[in-house]
């Protein structure tokens, strides 16, 4: 899974859900995933690593539905 930079200010919506993506969350399901085929960003909730802990879903490549 790629990391997102967080220092950027850019918002970038979930591609799934189209709302906001937040970097700096304690709830795991809001946390990030990035897409490891494009450049997509979605919610873990909004990902079938719903219920993956983020530090395992984190150190695995995560291919979208649309990839
Ligand atoms: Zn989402
Ligand atoms: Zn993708």
């Amino acid at each position: 899974m790629k990391k997102q930079n967080t220092k950027t200010s850019d918002k970038i919506p979930c591609a799934n859900c189209n709302e906001e993506l937040n970097s700096d969350t304690d709830d795991d399901d809001k946390k990030n995933i990035g897409c490891d085929f494009c450049d997509k960003w979605y919610h873990k909730k909004c990902t079938n690593l719903i219920g993956t802990p983020y530090h395992i879903a984190a150190i695995q490549d995560y291919k979208c539905d649309k990839c």
